[in-house]
């Protein structure tokens, strides 16, 4: 499956934006944010990336080593993208898939990733 573009955002629409995702490599991950968030991730190039709206109004959650900049809506809360690293040092987006635009669920089959351990 090829990279496409979708495009997506939190629940109440503050922040939106647009990104090339390849919708066979997402992942779901058991760390403890991810957890409790019921993310699931797809992981793009921050050049594939671009937010269109609410540039800026995104609340920032950090925690562990901080590698991941969790991006939530302080209005309706909901995590739509995060910002990262990949480990040779190039800048990813990481977004929820959950939150792309009359995503169909169901045609969505993420690899489960062992983040607890890491
Ligand atoms: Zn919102």
């Amino acid at each position: 499956m090829a990279n496409q573009q979708y495009s997506g955002g939190c629940h109440c629409g503050n922040l939106r934006f647009v990104a090339n995702i390849e919708l066979s490599k997402t992942i779901t991950c058991n760390c403890s944010i991810c957890k409790k968030r019921g993310l699931i991730l797809a992981f793009t190039p921050i050049a594939d990336f671009s937010q269109t709206a609410g540039e800026g109004k995104a609340r920032e959650y950090l925690f562990n080593k901080h590698v991941i900049r969790h991006q939530f809506c302080p209005n309706c809360g909901v995590e739509a993208f995060a910002f990262g690293q990949m480990p040779d040092g190039a800048k990813m987006a990481a977004v929820n898939v959950r939150c792309i635009d009359d995503i169909d669920l169901d045609t969505v089959h993420p690899t489960p990733f062992d983040g607890a351990s890491r």
